[in-house]
């Protein structure tokens, strides 16, 4: 149901290597269900940006203007931001670079590069585009000049990046993106693995910096964008997700970064695939207001916009669960709200998909008796699995954490309705986010020992 596309934010396509047969590489490319690539047009003393510019051809082919870091002693005889400027126009330009710091290799005079690397950040400020950031053997001079020049203002990417989790951290906190290449594959990035392991999803790019770095299994040919499927898979290895979730998430970052977006707000989705749960979004509404609440931030859940227009009736949500629900391991009500706040929807929606085979999961706030003020539990027994926020080890943490209006009546009837519901339900579980400071093991013992159930940490700021 979810149609594939990915796009590679870091292609050389005017390189030579491609002369021969560049027609077929982007035909190749659409072939692998790349949505767009990120050509990046480096300046050359003779043809400037021409032979790069040559090759856009947007919505496909978008394109970043820059002066190679390894370039950057032919800052002396060209005044780079004008050249900038004046190309800045054109169809499909949608960032700055590369641009950057390579103590590396050292084609160019350190400080020809950092001159270089902040005329580049000051353009890209007064033109609003995104950065494109190379930078190699280099991490504190690249952070400082990102944090003296104020680059936080309009964003970016490192691309390739081979820095510490250190840098990476910083870069997120900067609101940067983080991109990665062919190189995620190679038997000695340990390293780069744990860095994308370990980043917000929301913050990953994928590049193929095609003609180098050929992931596996084709490392040592010549690297094309088709190729950037295997980065994408690696990284869903890496992460437990689908291919087709990287594909989501990593596009929609490449479009909001790169500007690429539709500008009208999108269409919620009602029926949304993570793995291989499909995820139903029938309300917005919730009992609580959590102070850790991923809707205070975005509406997006792993590249899925959530926000609702209106709520969905049981017809729209068979409609978007489509003709194979039983494809998926799981179905599961959740979504950016309180699902039993909808206890009839649930119901009907619910036994229909079990009718059906399918297994059903609800993920709920355990509040549903209050709310509804009768125990509602006899009414779910087609659920197979429930999961329960519970969230902390007594009512004084919880009610600062969850800001419920149910005041000190919400914990013991969340113990209550845990208790209750392994009488109607195979499988109960307690969750807890694991928020800063809050006492896991504690939670714990009050879920298993207490409860009697299952016991799951969610990680804080990851949601979906
Ligand atoms: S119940 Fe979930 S969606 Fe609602 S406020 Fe809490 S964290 Fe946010
Ligand atoms: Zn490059």
């Amino acid at each position: 149901m979810d149609g594939i596309a990915f796009i590679d934010t870091h292609a050389h396509l005017d390189d030579a290597r491609f002369n021969k047969d560049r027609a077929q590489v982007l035909e190749r490319a659409r072939q692998s269900g790349l949505e767009a690539i990120i050509n990046i047009c480096l300046w050359h003393p003779e043809e400037g940006f021409e032979r790069g510019l040559g090759l856009l051809n947007p919505p496909f082919v978008f394109g970043s203007l820059g002066l190679h870091p390894h370039d950057a002693s032919l800052i002396e005889g060209v005044d780079i931001k004008a050249e900038i400027r004046r190309h800045s126009h054109r169809p499909g330009i949608v960032a700055i670079g590369e641009t950057g710091l390579d103590y590396h290799y050292m084609n160019s005079p350190r400080k020809l590069q950092r001159k270089a690397f902040i005329e580049h950040i000051r353009v890209a400020r007064e033109l609003a585009l995104p950065l494109i950031i190379h930078s190699r053997d280099a991490e504190e001079d690249t952070l400082k000049i990102l944090e003296d020049e104020g680059a936080e203002e309009t964003g970016g990417c490192v691309h390739c990046f081979s820095g510490s989790p250190e840098m990476a951290q910083r870069l997120v906190e900067m609101g940067f993106y983080i991109s990665f290449t062919g190189i995620l594959t190679f038997p000695g990035a340990e390293g780069q693995r744990r860095v994308a392991t370990s980043l917000p999803d929301e913050r990953i790019l994928i590049e193929t910096d095609a003609p180098y770095l050929s992931p596996l299994p084709h490392r040592g040919k010549r690297c094309e964008p088709a190729f950037v499927v295997e980065v994408a898979r690696k990284l869903a290895d890496l992460k437990g997700l689908a291919l087709t979730d990287v594909a989501r998430i990593t596009t929609l970052n490449a479009k909001t970064l790169f500007g690429m977006l539709q500008t009208e707000e999108p269409e919620a989705r009602i029926a949304y695939p993570i793995r291989n749960s499909l995820y139903l979004n029938i309300t917005n509404r919730c009992n609580n207001v959590c102070t850790f609440c991923a809707k205070l931030t975005s509406y997006t859940v792993k590249g899925h916009y959530l926000k609702l227009k209106k709520e969905p009736t049981f017809f729209d949500v068979i409609q978007a669960v489509g003709d194979e629900p039983t494809r998926y391991d799981e179905i599961v009500f959740c979504g950016f709200g309180e699902p039993l706040i909808r206890l009839e929807l649930v119901k009907k929606a619910g036994m229909y998909f079990k009718r059906m085979g399918c297994k059903i999961r609800i993920d709920t706030d355990g509040l549903a008796n209050l709310v509804h003020r009768r125990n509602v539990l006899p009414e779910l027994m087609f659920v197979d699995v429930l999961s329960v926020s519970l969230n902390a080890p007594d009512r004084g943490t919880y009610q600062k954490l969850i800001r419920t209006p149910f005041g000190d009546r919400a914990y013991p009837a969340i113990l209550w309705f845990l208790r209750e519901a392994k009488r109607y339900i195979p499988r109960v579980v307690a969750t807890v986010v694991s928020l800063p400071g809050l006492d896991v093991e504690a939670c714990r013992r009050v879920a298993v020992e207490e409860c009697g159930v299952g016991f799951r940490v969610r990680e804080f700021n990851r949601v979906g």
